[in-house]
C-alpha cells in the first residue's frame, strides 16, 4: 500500500478535566483545537478522583453536565473511563485507557496554560510524551510557555480568550449570582435543578 492509498489515521482530540462545572471556555478550547489541529473527534474526559484537587462535585453530576454541554456537537464525545476507574486520577492512566479505545489513532491532549505548566510533575511523564501530541491552548491570566517541553509533544494555540474558570462558576452559584452566558443554558438549568454548589 502506497502513502496515498492508506488510509488516513484518525486524529482524536482529548479534553480532559474536572469539569465542576463544564463552562463555555471548556468548550471554546476544545473547538478551536479540534478545527486547527483537523481533529475528527474530541472526547472530554471527566476525571475521577483528580489527584491535585481536595474536594469535588460527585462524578455523575460532573459526567451529566458535560454530555449537556456537549450534546449539540457531533464532534464532541464524553468518555467515562476516568470515573470507572478506581483511585486518584492521572493523565497517564487516561491517556493508556483511550489509546486502548483507539488503537489506531494519533491522540492529541488538549491543555489549557496553567495545567501545561506542571506537566513536567506529572505520573510518569516520560511515557505521557509516547501516548499522545500536547496542544497547549492560551487561557487569560496563565502564561502559555512550552519551553522546557519536548519540542515534538507540545504546540501551543492561542483561542479566543474567556476568563472563565469553574472556581468562579461555583463562587458565584454560591454567592446567588448567575452563571447565565458562562456555562452553556442546560448547564444552568442542571445545577439550579439539583442544587449544585449551594452554600447551604
Ligand atoms: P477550577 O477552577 O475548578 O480549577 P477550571 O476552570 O480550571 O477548574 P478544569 O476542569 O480544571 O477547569 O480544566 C480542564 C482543562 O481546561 C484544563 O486543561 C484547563 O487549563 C482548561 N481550561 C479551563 N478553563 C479554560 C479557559 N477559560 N480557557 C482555556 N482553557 C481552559
Amino acid at each position: 500500500m502506497t502513502a496515498e492509498t492508506a488510509p488516513r489515521r484518525a486524529r482524536i482530540g482529548i479534553m480532559g478535566g474536572t469539569f465542576d462545572p463544564i463552562h463555555n471556555g471548556h468548550l471554546v478550547a476544545a473547538s478551536e483545537a479540534q478545527i486547527q489541529f483537523n481533529l475528527d473527534e474530541v472526547v472530554f474526559v471527566p476525571t475521577g478522583k483528580p489527584w491535585m484537587k481536595d474536594t469535588v462535585t460527585p462524578g455523575e453530576h460532573r459526567y451529566l453536565m458535560t454530555v449537556i454541554a456537549t450534546a449539540a456537537n457531533p464532534g464532541f464525545n464524553v468518555s467515562r473511563v476516568d470515573l470507572e476507574r478506581e483511585g486518584a486520577t492521572y493523565t497517564i492512566d487516561t491517556l493508556r485507557d483511550m489509546r486502548k479505545a483507539y488503537p489506531d489513532a494519533d491522540l492529541f491532549f488538549i491543555t489549557g496554560a496553567d495545567a501545561v505548566a506542571q506537566i513536567m510533575e506529572w505520573k510518569d511523564v516520560a511515557e505521557v510524551w509516547t501516548l499522545a501530541h500536547f496542544i497547549a491552548v492560551s487561557r487569560p491570566g496563565h502564561a502559555l510557555t512550552i519551553s522546557g517541553l519536548p519540542e515534538q509533544g507540545v504546540s501551543s494555540l492561542e483561542v479566543p480568550a474567556l476568563a472563565i474558570s469553574s472556581t468562579d462558576c461555583r463562587n458565584r452559584v454560591s454567592g446567588g449570582y448567575p452563571v447565565w452566558y458562562l456555562v452553556p443554558d442546560g448547564v444552568v438549568q442542571y445545577i439550579a435543578k439539583h442544587h449544585l454548589y449551594r452554600s447551604t
